[in-house]
Formats: structure tokens, C-alpha cells, sequence
């Protein structure tokens, strides 16, 4: 794809997606500046499609503007949360969908990544030649790692590895996470279903987000990754690449990445078996 110009921010961008072994893809993406989503269904296979689109139709009244700030996502992610209740028909009371990404935003002059989180979607940022994983999984694992019950190794393993505590819907009530981090000038930022985390070890990201400059040919490389690793899940990819920025010589780049707003749990209703069918492994 062409490198589109924001108000102080210019990207370059690719996305893939595929179904994997599975017999439909509920995953459902947009790659439109300023906005990189991914959301991943659950909930019966028609459920899942439905919901994951009706999360990313929510945001899409967004996708014409150059940037966007906190408040314009926060509201979009609300008419999410009711387009996805709103979702009629029978059986679809347990639909819902993670969501995961990043925007292009600013303050100050200075561009941002404005990044949010809700269930087991990733959003990592390359830097420097490493890979950090921005967005933190609402998972029982990541709770279990959280507390030192559970190692990362393990983690892998676990047979609880796909029961995520936050989702949009699937009776949850859970609001996202949010960071904003200040973006430099070659930033590359991956986006991921969990079709990709759950197959592809994160050295092998790093390791093919940094052999394919082109950002739609990594993004192809890391969906054909995930197949060759087992494609049990639906796998959906984007990349971004920051080719200029606002502010972004004398800036602070701040390494670590620190939630500026993160939903009060007890705010929330956790609900720790919401996803079923859809997710389970084989
Ligand atoms: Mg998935």
C-alpha cells in the first residue's frame, strides 16, 4: 500500500489475513490512517464475524480524519461496546471480540501512538531491533504470570492459554487500556490476532519484522509464519511504519511503555470463561 500523509505523521502500512485451519475467519481488521485495529470474535462462528465487525464499523466514522485523540477513541469504543450488545438474533448473547491497536495521534506538536487494549490481541512496537509488547493481555494466564504462579514458558503451554478476562460484549463490561507512546521516526508497529502470538515465538517476530522492510510483505510473511506453525487459529496481521513524525528529534523517548488510563477491575465484572468454543484449541 501507498504511504498516506496524516497532519504530522506519515506511515506506510501492510495487513494479511487468514482463516488458518479454521472453517471462517472471525477476525475482522481495518488498516485505514489514523487507524490500525485488529478484533478477534468469539462466541459460535456467526457470532464471532458479527461482532468483531460490528467493533470495527464503530470506528470507522474515524478513519477520515487525520488524527485522532483519546476522547475521539474512547467514544468510538463505547458505540462499540453498544453495537455489540445491540447484536440481534438467538445465540448471540455470548458473541464478542477483543480489540487491539494503534492510532495516530498528537499533543503538543508531538506524534503519538495511541494505543488500546481489551482481551488477547497484541499491539508491539520494534524499536531499535527490539520487540516490546505494548498492549498486556487480559488472560488468566497473564493474571497467573502477574502473580508469579505462572512462568512465561509455562504460559505457552497452559491449557487455560486462550481464556481472556476482558472482552467487548460476551457479557463483560470492561473498558480498554490505553497508552500513549511518543513515535519516532522508523517505528515499526505490528498488530496481531492471537492466530499469530499463539503460533509464532516473539524472536521469530522480531527476527521477520526486521528481514522484510516492506511492510505488507512482513505482514504476508507473518501470516505464512503462523501457517507453517499450525494456523489453528484465525490470523490476522498489520504493520506499520512510521516514515516521519512530528516533534520526534528533541523529544524524550519514553522505552518502557505506561498505561495512561487503565480500566478500574473494580469497574469491571471479570468474567474469566468468556471465551469458549471459538477458542478453544485442538
Ligand atoms: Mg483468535
Amino acid at each position: 500500500m501507498s504511504p498516506l500523509v496524516g497532519t504530522g505523521m506519515r506511515v506506510r502500512f501492510g495487513a494479511a489475513t487468514d482463516r488458518g485451519r479454521r472453517p471462517n475467519n472471525e477476525d475482522a481488521y481495518l488498516a485505514r490512517p489514523p487507524l490500525f485495529l485488529v478484533a478477534d470474535g468469539m462466541g459460535g462462528h456467526i457470532g464471532g464475524e458479527r461482532a468483531s465487525r460490528a467493533v470495527i464499523d464503530a470506528f470507522e466514522p474515524l478513519a477520515s480524519r487525520a488524527m485522532v485523540d483519546m476522547a475521539a477513541v474512547r467514544a468510538a469504543f463505547g458505540d462499540a461496546v453498544a453495537a455489540v450488545e445491540a447484536l440481534p438474533g438467538e445465540g448471540l448473547a455470548a458473541a464478542g471480540a477483543t480489540l487491539t491497536g494503534a492510532c495516530l495521534s498528537e499533543n503538543d506538536g508531538r506524534s503519538y501512538w495511541l494505543v488500546l487494549n481489551v482481551g488477547d490481541s497484541r499491539t508491539y512496537r520494534l524499536a531499535a531491533g527490539e520487540l516490546e509488547q505494548i498492549s498486556v493481555d487480559h488472560s488468566v494466564v497473564q493474571e497467573l504470570m502477574d502473580a508469579g504462579r505462572l512462568t512465561e514458558a509455562g504460559a505457552e503451554t497452559d491449557p487455560r492459554r486462550h481464556v481472556i478476562t476482558r472482552a467487548i460484549g460476551a457479557g463483560s463490561s470492561a473498558d480498554a487500556d490505553y497508552w500513549l507512546i511518543p513515535a519516532d521516526q522508523g517505528d515499526r508497529v505490528l498488530i496481531c490476532s492471537d492466530g499469530l502470538s499463539g503460533e509464532v515465538a516473539a524472536d521469530r517476530l522480531r527476527d521477520a519484522l526486521l528481514a522484510e522492510p516492506d511492510p505488507q510483505a512482513a505482514a504476508t510473511r507473518l501470516v505464512h509464519e503462523a501457517l507453517l506453525h499450525g494456523g489453528h487459529d484465525n490470523i490476522t496481521v498489520i504493520v506499520v511504519d512510521a516514515l516521519e513524525v512530528s516533534g520526534g528529534e528533541d523529544a524524550q523517548t519514553t522505552p518502557v511503555a505506561t498505561p495512561v488510563f487503565t480500566a478500574d477491575p473494580d469497574d469491571t465484572v471479570p468474567t474469566p470463561h468468556l471465551r469458549t468454543a471459538t477458542k478453544e484449541q485442538p
